[in-house]
């Protein structure tokens, strides 16, 4: 922790001591584009990296209007009355695009956001869904810091920010409607390999959908190879509005712990996940310093017209170009 100037200090003590204001700063600090700012994150995060590690990480997705929010409104006041501290983030990759994010928002979890052990941060716009991802798990390592209990990272049904999210949490949970056909699209889409619980929401509407949507999601699952021989996904029906199966849903996660936890594969899953995160970071870190070569800068038009000509081949030019650096 040496290194540490006064106002760095202050936030370490800070996020150290619980408190949601210096919380809420390093996240902003973490989520800055300035270079200044990023040494500071780096400089903090090392300085909170012996605090973390000790949260349950929920990963939470679902399509638009499948009820997330409601969901986890009802689930951060059901684990706050059991004395826990809930942080939600969000990875929603449109962030960048809109300028704001739709997840997360607080005017979605009124009562959470209001609760004073609860933290609700939206989705960090950045350039990439990468660096989206990569800024919500920096994140979530400050919340853990703060002593939250339970992290969730809420992302939606769509594109690849669903496999950013299982791979910065312990357990990944798809929220899908009662209706059939619902579940076939998340077949297709590779999700429902990725999910280790499944939770069929607004079965209120129509209990004896929602079960014959569970059997159907069930035979599913038989198809699947199971990404644990210790653990078979559960599909659990609920009633997210009117907080019925909340406290299923959570023996169903302290299970899962227990489950892999015995078996060594809770710690084993953490382990692969941060050396993912660090190739991932030197992939990008190569890619970055290989546009920004000079050499590469001033050779590169040239070799891609050639390519494209048909005056050298992709492979000759790539080993050119890579040998700068
Ligand atoms: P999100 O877009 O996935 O965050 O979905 P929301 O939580 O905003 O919910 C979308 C709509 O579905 C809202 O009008 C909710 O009130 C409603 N909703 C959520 N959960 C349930 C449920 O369990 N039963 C019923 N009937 N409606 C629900």
């Amino acid at each position: 922790n040496t290194g540490l100037d006064a106002a760095d200090r202050s936030l370490v003590d800070g996020v150290t001591a619980g408190q949601l204001r210096p919380l809420a700063k390093t996240i902003t600090l973490i989520e800055s584009q300035r270079e200044d700012h990023k040494l500071r994150a780096q400089r903090v995060l090392e300085a909170l990296l012996p605090h973390t590690g000790r949260a349950m990480r929920v990963g939470i997705s679902g399509v638009p209007g499948v009820g997330k929010s409601t969901f986890i409104e009802a689930l951060g006041l059901y684990l706050i009355e059991q004395g826990l501290r809930v942080a939600v983030l969000a990875v929603d990759p449109s962030s960048s695009v809109t300028g704001g994010s739709i997840l997360g928002d607080k005017t979605r979890m009124e009562l959470l956001s209001q609760n004073p052990a609860a933290f609700i941060r939206p989705s960090p716009s950045a350039c990439s869904l990468g660096g989206v991802a990569e800024k919500t798990r920096e994140s979530m390592l400050v919340c853990e810091a703060a002593g939250f209990d339970v992290i969730i990272v809420e992302t939606v049904g769509v594109g690849q920010s669903e496999t950013a999210v299982a791979g910065m949490t312990d357990i990944f949970c798809l929220l899908q409607l009662p209706n059939a056909g619902d579940d076939l699209q998340a077949i297709k889409k590779g999700i429902m390999e990725i999910a280790d619980l499944i939770v069929i929401n607004k079965a209120d509407i129509d209990p004896a959908a929602a079960m014959r949507a569970r059997s159907q999601i069930k035979t599913a699952l038989h198809m699947l190879r199971p990404a644990s021989s210790n653990w078979a996904v559960p599909v659990l029906t609920l009633s997210a509005l009117h907080k019925q199966g909340i406290a299923d849903f959570w023996t169903a996660v302290t299970d899962y712990r227990k489950a892999l936890t015995a078996s060594g594969e809770f710690a084993a899953k953490r382990q692969q996940q941060a050396m993912a995160w660090m190739w991932e970071l030197i992939d990008a870190g190569l890619r970055s310093r290989f546009r920004n070569h000079p050499l590469v800068k001033q050779e590169l038009p040239e070799l891609a017209r050639a390519v494209q000509e048909g005056g050298t081949t992709p492979s000759i030019a790539a080993q050119r170009l890579l040998g700068h650096l």
